[in-house]
Order: structure tokens, then sequence, then C-alpha cells
């Protein structure tokens, strides 16, 4: 039954690894934006100066990006170790309504956040 949850985490994780190597570089554990096309030894403000906007950009699309990458990932290594699709909070299975929007979904529909 999670063989379908698997699939939609695996090929998201791809989708948002991807995103973030587009925007960004991984430093260490986390994703640090990158301005991109930029020539580093350019002098011109102007160009200095839309680059940190293009980088400012970036690390406000990185942020969520990663969080998100950081869901998939742990709903994965739930799916390895057997405990997938169980409410964070009252350990209860997960509505398969609700995994089927978000797979990576931490709890059930009562103890839904936000
Ligand atoms: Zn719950």
């Amino acid at each position: 039954m999670n063989t379908d949850y698997k699939t939609k985490l695996l090929e998201e994780q791809k989708m948002l690894v991807s995103e973030l190597s587009r925007l960004g570089k991984k430093d260490g554990g986390t994703w640090e934006a990158t301005a991109q096309g930029g020539n580093e030894t350019e002098a011109d403000p102007n160009t200095s100066a839309s680059r940190f906007e293009e980088f400012e950009e970036n690390s406000a699309v990185i942020v969520p990006l990663e969080e998100r990458l950081k869901q998939v990932v742990e709903a994965l290594s739930k799916v390895e170790t057997g405990k997938y699709g169980k409410c964070r909070v009252c350990n209860n299975p997960i509505e398969p309504e609700r995994l089927s929007v978000n797979p990576a979904a931490e709890t059930c529909m009562t103890h839904i956040e936000n």
C-alpha cells in the first residue's frame, strides 16, 4: 500500500533537489542560494546590486523548498522503518485522502497544522 506514496515521495524529492540545485548549492547540510550567471570579476555596481537581488530572491525561494525537502526525506525514512502514515501527534493512521494530497503529511486531519 505504501509503494505509491513512496514513488510519489521519490519523485518529489528528485524534483526538489533539481530545483534547489538550480537556485543554489548544498553547503554542509543546508542549501545556500547562489546568484547565477555572474562574472565574479565584474566591477559594475549595478550588476553587483542586481546579483545581490537575485541572491535574495533565490534565498527566499530556497527556504520553503528546503523545508519541503526535509519533510519528504523524513517521510521516506519512515517508509523504510515501517512508521509511514502515522500521525505525529496521536499515532493514528493518517487518512489516505490526506496522504494522496500530501504524501509527506506528518499528522492526521485532526492534528493538521497551520
Ligand atoms: Zn492525529
